[in-house]
This record gives C-alpha cells, structure tokens and sequence, in this order.
C-alpha cells in the first residue's frame, strides 16, 4: 500500500531550492495531487494549465497557475513552467500522479546529493485505487522503464515525474513543445547526447490515478499506438535511435497472440487442421506469453495473471490496427506533401525562366543590433542608435506570404540571435516560403541562445536544411583582435554545443565564413588548415573584402593572393578529404557551386572582366532590416518598402513597378560587375553561360574536381 498522508521532513537551509511544475489539460484532482506534494516544501508549484477553463486550485500559498491561452502539448506546458521556475531544481509532475511519501523523502535526499541526471520515476505497484487491469500495466510498465532501461545506450524513462536540475536546459534544451506524446524519449536522446546521465530511482514513487477500465486501455493503447507511429515517422533521425523499450521477445508475443487464433480460425475452417489439435494450438497460444513474458506474469498475482492473459491478444491487436492506422495516413500525407511540392518546384521553375522579379533567394536582414563593434562592420553608424529598427513577426508573416515560394532563405542581421524570436522567424519562413535551405550567420558570442533556438528550429523542421554560420577572421589573436576579447572562446564553445546538435540532426549543416581582408591576409593559406583542424565544417565560406560604398573599388593584389591561396587550401583539403562535407542530398551541386563561384569572384577582382549577366533584382532581392527593398547589397538603388499597409508596400508589388524593372534592365545593360557572394551564387546556378558550365560539372560527375583559378585574363 503506497502512502501519501503529508509528513513534513526537516530540510537543511542549504539545500537546494525545488519548483514543482504541472501541466495539466481538463479535469484533474488538484487536492489530492497538490496535497502529496506539499511535504516536499518546494519554493513553488507551477500548474500549466492550457484549459480553456482552468479547474479552480486549492489554496495552498505556493501554488500558482500558469494559463496557457492555447492548448499546448505535454511539453510544451512543462516547458512554460521550466521557463518561470526559480528553483535549483526542477520537478515535473503529471495531473494524474500523486507522489508516495516514499517519494519525497528520495527527492530530499536527491537535492542534498546535487546531482546532475535526469532522476525518472516509477509507478506503484500496489495503490488501493488500482484495478487488476492498473496493476498488470504498472507491471509492465516497471518492466520497460527499469529492467529494459537498464539495458540500452539510448534509454528513456518516462515523464510522469521526473527531477532534474532546472539550469540543464542549457545542456540539452528543453522539451519538444510539438510532440503529442514521446516528449520524455526524444528528451533523453538528446540528454544522452549532451552528456547527461539518466537514472531510474526504484524509490521514486507515484501512484497513477489514472484507472483504466478494459474499453478504457484498448482506447489508449490503439491511441497512443498511433501517435508513437506517427512520430516516429515525422522525426526519423531522432526515432530510429531508440527501441521502445520491449524486447522483442515481447513484442512477437504480443503480435503472434492476436494473429495466431484468426490463422486458426481459418485453417480450421478450411479443413487444414482439425478442431482439436487448432484448439490444442490455441490453448498453447494463449498461455505462451506465461513464457515468453515471464518477466511480467511470473510476479504477478493470480488474479493480474489471468487478467493479463486475457489483456495480452487485445493489446496485440490494438497495437497493431493504430500503428496500421498510422501508416496509412503519414504515408498519405507524406504522398500529398510531395505533390504539392511539385507544385512549388514549377513555381520556382516559372520564376527562374520568365525573371519578372520574383526571387528564388532573398536576403532578409532582421536586425541591425549587435553585441561586437567590428571594424569593418558595414552596420557601424547605426549599431549603437536607440531604434536600430526590426520588423516584427505580423510584417514577416505578411511579406513572406507575399514573397512566396525561394530556394533559398538567408537571414542576417546584426547579430540574428539577439531576436528571441528567432525561431517563429524560421517557422513563419518555412510554412510561407518553403526553401530548401534557410542559412543564418552569427558571430558566435550566445552559446545559449543559439544553442536554443538552434534547436528549437530543428524540432519545428519538416523538412529543408538549416545552415548556421559562425564568422572566424583569423586565428585566436586575430580574430579577438578584430572582434573584441574572448570572441574567439564564445564562438569554439557555441561550434561546440551546434556539434553536438548535429549528431541528432543531420538536416543541420554548420559553416564557417571566413573574410580575407587588409588585417587578416597573411594568415591565409595556413589559416585555412586551421579551420579544418579545429571545427571540421561542412563548409568554409571564403569571402573577398568589399567595399560596400564602390563596388569597382580595387582590392589589394596582396589580398587577392591570399583569397587564391586560401581557395586552392580549401580545395586541396576537400580532394585528400581532409573535409569530407558535400556526402549530404544536393551536396554535388553546392559543391560545384562554390568551385564556379570562386573562380567567377577572382575573375572580376583579379582582371575587373565581365563574367556573368547579374540576377540580381531579378532573382534575388535583399530587404533590410527597416524594410528597404534592394536588388542587393550593392547598388544603392531601393525599390521600395514592405513597411505599411498600402498596396505599394506589397513584395510582389515592389519587385514590378517601374523602378524594379528599370533597374533590372539597367544592370543586365550595363554589364554590372562586383563580389557579392549571395547574388554570385545565383547567378552561377541561373545565369547562363556560368550556369551550363555548372550543371556540366554536377551531371558529369565533375563537380568535386578542383577548377584551377586562372593566372591571367581569360577573354
Ligand atoms: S559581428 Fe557582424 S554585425 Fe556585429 S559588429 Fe561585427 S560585423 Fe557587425
Ligand atoms: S553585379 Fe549584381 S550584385 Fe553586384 S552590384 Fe551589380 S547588381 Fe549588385
């Protein structure tokens, strides 16, 4: 019998402090819950409710109400209340979970331990409110979260309640707000990945409230079947990494003892076997799981074992009809997100071949603001102003309709990740232009931030790559020279932390940009070397100083002999793999971009020769963080505004009035020339004649071959 009446223990003034979180959805018991809690003398209770009607809490002082205005999932709301929490420790607790005394003389003994898991719990097995049916799946349940547990690298436990220091977020984010159910998994995966250990403490007691009738856990079991299946398929790389925790000695007997007695069925109706050796078979069949999950049945009561034999074939049956279920309608939606996406890709296709100003690639500026004061940063008039100016997610959300499907979605600021709302940034983008790649720079400096956001995109991402880019201008002293002290530890431990990131999510590529410049240029090629050593990129950027005020302005001979050197380093690293980064789906092509691009850029500043009509304007556009429309970052020439709501503010208003279109044809005509890496990207996928050179290379298999940069004129 568990025992919850309240017992206060003595605790020790320095013992660390514990908030207690809730979520709770629709009725629960408060009194009972809350009251069970009381012992534990947390600094508060967090009741996350996101009811439209919150049941009204006992009035107990440490007791408060968070109400979400809309229904969040399990994570979510624990996340709402893990955000406020003060404590030094962290314990959520399910609505349907009254802790046992038991309980809170561990979580007293855990604090004054400090340690740094993620303490899971177990149900009781002997609650006065269980039916045989609770007692045979808390069984079951100990079964999976203590023995299986114990056995595998990628574990979990589950969620019910669970103890954790309140600063590990910082180790490994906090909960998936958009799972509906294993938010406690996908947690320990990404626990196990950062480091942290996970533990299953036998005294860690709750009994669960939660009484199931036989119709009651068929519901659940096909139910939850079908949202485990589910998510499962929208989050492979993360799913596919950890079993649930049956083994599948258990597994087949669940499935065989549902399937065995229709095959019996029919073989005896169709005269293949005889009643009695079907019915003999059948007998065997039904007692098989006394063997085969003797882990369960064997300490279990009479009375649970006979329930259990009774409950093991539905259970195999509801299992598999929600997991049926599942299949049909992820397949289905996966087959319907296909075609519509066909529907992009000839949209795409439509804007790259009658160039009306519609872009496939647009850079957005979303702030100005910046924690570094760089020399040569092009935003230094304006960093230290009050209002630097920044558009917030209502104008996003506007322009992005109106901008329609890219391929490309590079943002930049500033500093990107000083916008808390970074990460509904990346949504809003994702849902409205569906690019294939949304690319962020970030000097590197908020580990935290960056870490969390970072990760915060990944678990919204159906879909595309995320690329993150940290800027390095040089070796440690260089680099801390040009961007203050210490830039260079913040951003190595930032790389770090987006590493680790990576393991779980391959849709995460990370790069370096790196510019040679009038300081930095005698560290190149060697520095080169160095990037590859320390961060093993998928990438590395190598990008021309320019001046921002003359596109013509002529770079340094002793630069631009940097730039080659760095280039043909870069180069000799990815023919002897030393940076083995283009493995990826589209990585023959990125690859054979950066080499055509490269080349391009040192022709124009090397020998100022034309080398490619611009598509800037046509295909490309820049909008700056007050809402400036440009061709590029280039030519002074704005557009228009997105800012307002006139129709002249409209995107796809701007990118076809006359003025768009007077410079379209003005920089085609003119044969505008300079460095820009964005548009040069562009143009070496879409402006013919550079582009035919650039698909040559991708459908010959060339793409990864080094193309030499040439010593002289080549027209
Ligand atoms: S980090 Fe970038 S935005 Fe910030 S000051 Fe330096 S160059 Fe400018
Ligand atoms: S070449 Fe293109 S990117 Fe460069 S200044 Fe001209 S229009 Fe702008």
């Amino acid at each position: 019998m568990s025992q919850t009446a309240i017992q206060t223990p003595v605790i020790a003034s320095s013992a660390p402090t514990l908030s207690i979180v809730i979520p709770v959805y629709g009725a629960w018991q408060a009194t009972r819950v809350l009251g069970a809690l009381l012992p534990l003398a947390a600094l508060e209770i967090l009741v996350c409710d996101s009811s439209p009607a919150p049941v009204a809490l006992p009035d107990f002082p440490t007791v408060r109400l968070i109400h979400l205005q809309q229904r969040a999932f399990p994570g979510a709301a624990r996340n709402a209340g893990w955000q406020q929490a003060r404590g030094d420790y962290v314990l959520f607790v399910d609505a349907d979970v009254v802790l046992t005394q038991e309980a809170c003389h561990f979580v007293h003994r855990h604090l004054a331990a400090n340690p740094h898991d993620l303490a899971f719990g177990l149900y009781t097995q002997d609650c006065a409110d269980y039916n045989s049916i609770c007692r045979f799946i808390t069984t079951m349940q100990r079964q999976r979260f203590e023995q299986e547990f114990s056995r595998n690298h990628f574990r979990y436990g589950q969620s019910s309640h669970v103890l954790m220091r309140r600063d590990l977020y910082k180790k490994m984010g906090y909960f998936n707000p958009h799972l509906r159910m294993h938010e406690d998994k996908e947690i320990c995966i990404r626990a196990i990945n950062a480091g942290v250990d996970i533990n299953v403490y036998p005294e860690f007691l709750a009994d669960h409230i939660k009484i199931f009738s036989f119709i009651d856990l068929m519901k659940d079991h096909g139910y939850k079947s079908y949202l485990a299946r589910e998510t499962q398929f929208n989050n492979p790389d993360i799913f596919n990494k950890v079993e649930n925790q049956l083994s599948t000695r258990f597994k087949t007997s669940l499935i065989t003892s549902f399937i065995s007695p229709i095959l019996l069925l029919l073989l005896a109706g169709l005269n293949i076997l005889s009643a009695k050796v079907a019915g003999g078979i059948f007998l065997g069949m039904v007692l098989s799981p006394l063997l085969l999950a003797h882990e369960i049945f064997i300490p279990s009561r009479l009375k649970e074992k006979l329930t259990g034999i009774l409950l093991w074939p539905c259970m195999g049956a509801t299992i598999c009809i929600g997991v049926m279920l599942a299949n049909v309608r992820v397949y289905s939606r996966a087959l319907i997100r296909k075609i519509r996406y066909v529907a992009v890709l000839a949209e795409l296709g439509k804007r790259v071949f009658f160039r009306r100003g519609m872009p496939v690639s647009i850079i957005h500026f979303v702030t100005s603001r910046c924690n570094l004061r760089c020399e040569h940063c092009f935003y230094k008039e304006t960093l230290d102003l009050k209002d630097p100016g920044e558009q917030d997610l209502l104008q996003l959300e506007k322009t992005t309709r109106e901008i329609g499907p890219v391929l490309w979605y590079a943002l930049g600021g500033g500093e990107p990740f000083l916008r808390n709302d970074l990460h509904d940034i990346h949504r809003i983008i994702m849902q409205n232009c569906q690019p294939m790649m949304i690319s962020i720079p970030t000097n590197g400096w908020y580990t935290e931030k960056t870490y969390i956001n970072t990760l915060r995109m990944l678990q919204q991402m159906q879909r595309g790559a995320l690329t993150i880019q940290i800027s390095v201008d040089g070796p440690k002293t260089i680099h801390d020279a040009i961007r203050g002290d210490d830039s260079w530890q913040h951003l190595l431990k930032t790389w770090q932390k987006l590493k680790e990131l990576q393991r779980i999510y391959p849709q995460l590529s990370l790069g370096i940009i790196t510019v040679v410049n009038h300081t930095n240029y005698l560290s190149y090629p060697d520095f080169i070397d160095e990037i590859t050593d320390t961060f093993q990129p998928n990438q590395i950027s190598i990008n021309l100083i320019r001046d921002t005020e003359n596109r013509n302005a002529e770079v340094p001979h002793t630069v631009l002999d940097a730039y080659k050197s760095a280039i043909e380093r870069y180069e000799w690293h990815i023919q002897h793999k030393t940076l083995t980064a283009f493995g990826y789906l589209g990585g023959a092509i990125v690859r054979a971009k950066e080499s055509v691009q490269k080349e391009l850029i040192y022709r124009v500043m090397r020998f100022n020769e034309f080398v490619t009509p611009c598509t800037a304007g046509a295909l490309t556009y820049v909008i700056w963080e007050d809402g400036r429309v440009n061709a590029c970052e280039m030519l002074p020439d704005t557009v228009g505004n997105i800012i307002g709501n006139n129709p002249e503010n409209n995107f796809s208003t701007i990118v076809k009035n006359e003025k768009s279109d007077i410079l379209r044809k003005k920089i085609v005509a003119e044969e505008c020339k300079c460095s820009y890496e964005c548009a040069m990207t562009i143009n070496t996928l879409f402006s013919w004649p550079v582009a035919g050179k650039l698909w040559f290379r991708v459908l010959s298999g060339k793409s990864s071959s080094p193309l030499p940069l040439p010593e002289t004129h080549t027209r």
